[in-house]
């Protein structure tokens, strides 16, 4: 997948709408078009990256802010309590090949997660 076709790109760049809760220079932040919980909410790095497993050592910085954003925006929308998930391939259930990080919450979870 280029980026030229990723929907995440897109939505980094603009070219798809999405409803987006943060921005910045690396990371941006918006909610999930199927929302699995009251609070889902996808945060991504705005450089595009297949998955965790493509996370290259100049990328770590930008992960961790990904997880400090996701808190901020849980907290701020209510649900301090949550889960973060990132999916690394299609058996994990990765759908969109651009690295995501999911932050569900607002309601009880299961573990082991399906
Ligand atoms: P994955 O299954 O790859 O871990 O998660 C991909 C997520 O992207 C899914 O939860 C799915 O609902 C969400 N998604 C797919 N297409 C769109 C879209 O066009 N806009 C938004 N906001 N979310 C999307
Ligand atoms: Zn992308």
């Amino acid at each position: 997948m280029m980026p030229e076709n990723c929907l995440f790109c897109k939505i980094v760049r603009g070219e798809i709408p999405a409803v987006k809760l943060y921005e910045d220079d690396e990371v941006v932040a918006f909610r999930d078009i199927a929302p699995q919980a009251p609070l889902h909410v996808l945060v991504i790095p705005k450089k595009h990256l297949e998955g965790p497993a493509a996370v290259a050592v100049e990328d770590e910085q930008v992960v961790g802010r990904m997880m400090r954003v996701g808190n901020e925006i849980a907290v701020r929308e209510g649900f301090p309590q949550y889960r973060t998930v990132c999916n690394n391939g299609a058996q994990a259930g990765q759908t969109v090949f651009h690295l995501h990080m999911h932050i569900i919450g607002g309601r009880s979870m299961n573990w082991p997660p399906g």
